[in-house]
C-alpha cells in the first residue's frame, strides 16, 4: 500500500507520498504523475489538507441494503448517482459547520474512490485499472431539504459536507474491508464494502457511461445503515480497515447570512 496527501507548511500547499513519519513532495498532483522535487519533510511538520480536488464530486446513493430498509426506500435496479459541489470537501480535522441548525443533519461514512485514468465507457472487467485509490468520505446530508426538495444535490453540497482523507491509498484491495462510524466515541455505523449491492467495478463502468471520469475525480460509493443526526459539539471518526482515522468535528456554520464580503444580503430566502 502506498499513501499520499495534500499538506500545508505556512502558506505553502503540496501534495507529497508518506514514507514512513517522512513526506516526499510531488511536483504535480500524485493522480497526474508521482514525480518527487527531491524535498523532503517531516509529517510532524505540515498539516494534513485536503488529499484531493476533483473536477467532479459523484456520489452513490442506496448501495447497502440495511441503509436502503432505514431509509425505507426501495432499490432502482440500477445505480443511484448524482453530483455534490467539489467546494464542500473539508480536511481531516476541520469543522463540519452545520447550515440549519433546526433541520435533521445526519452523517454517512463511504469509502470514497479516486480516479487515476480518463475513464469513458469502460467495462466492469477493466474498470478498477482506471482507479488510482481510495480514501474515506462523510456524506453529510441535510434530510429535511431532501425530502422536500426530492433532489440529493443541494441538500448535501453545503461548505464542509463532504470531509475526505486523511490520505489517499494506492494499490490495496477494498473488496471486503471494515467501514465504521463513531460519533463522540460511540459505534454507529459499521459494515463491510463486501455488503456493496453495486461494486467499485460496476460504479464506475456505470458512471462512465453518461460521462467521461477524469484523473482526480471522486465518487463516493454509498452508506450502510446507522445514519443519523449530528450536533454541535460532536466529534466524527470514521475509520476504514485499520487506515487512519478520519475525524472531523461538528459546529454552526458561523457565516450564516453572511455574504462573503462579510455584509448581510437582504434576499435571502
Ligand atoms: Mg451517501
Amino acid at each position: 500500500m502506498r499513501t499520499f496527501g495534500g499538506f500545508r507548511s505556512e502558506d505553502r500547499f503540496f501534495y507529497g507520498e508518506i514514507r514512513g513519519d517522512e513526506v516526499h513532495v510531488l511536483k504535480n498532483p500524485f493522480w497526474v504523475d508521482i514525480e518527487p522535487t527531491g524535498e523532503i519533510v517531516r509529517l510532524t511538520s505540515v498539516v494534513v489538507d485536503l488529499p484531493v480536488a476533483p473536477s467532479k464530486l459523484i456520489a452513490v446513493g442506496l448501495n447497502y441494503a440495511d441503509h436502503i430498509a432505514e431509509m425505507k426506500r426501495t432499490t432502482l435496479g440500477t445505480p443511484l448517482i448524482w453530483f455534490k459541489s467539489p467546494a464542500s470537501l473539508l480536511p481531516h480535522d476541520g469543522t463540519i459547520e452545520i447550515a440549519f441548525p433546526d433541520h435533521q443533519t445526519d452523517f454517512e461514512a463511504e469509502l470514497a474512490v479516486v480516479i487515476g485514468k480518463s475513464a469513458k465507457n469502460v467495462l466492469a472487467e477493466r474498470a478498477l485499472d482506471f482507479v488510482f485509490g481510495y480514501t474515506i468520505g462523510l456524506d453529510i446530508s441535510d434530510r429535511d431539504l431532501q425530502k422536500t426538495e426530492k433532489q440529493f444535490g443541494r441538500c448535501k453540497s453545503f461548505d464542509t459536507y463532504t470531509p475526505i482523507g486523511p490520505f489517499v491509498y494506492a494499490d490495496v484491495d477494498v473488496s471486503d474491508v471494515s467501514l465504521e462510524l463513531r460519533q463522540n466515541g460511540e459505534v454507529r455505523q459499521s459494515t463491510r464494502t463486501s455488503k456493496m449491492i453495486y461494486s467499485i467495478a460496476q460504479i464506475i463502468s456505470f458512471a462512465s457511461q453518461s460521462l467521461t471520469l477524469l484523473p482526480g475525480d471522486v465518487i463516493l460509493t454509498g452508506t450502510a445503515a446507522g445514519v443519523g443526526p449530528i450536533h454541535p459539539g460532536d466529534e466524527l471518526e470514521a475509520a476504514i480497515d485499520d487506515w487512519p482515522r478520519l475525524r472531523n468535528s461538528v459546529a454552526i456554520a458561523r457565516d450564516r447570512g453572511r455574504t462573503s464580503d462579510g455584509t448581510r444580503p437582504t434576499n435571502i430566502m
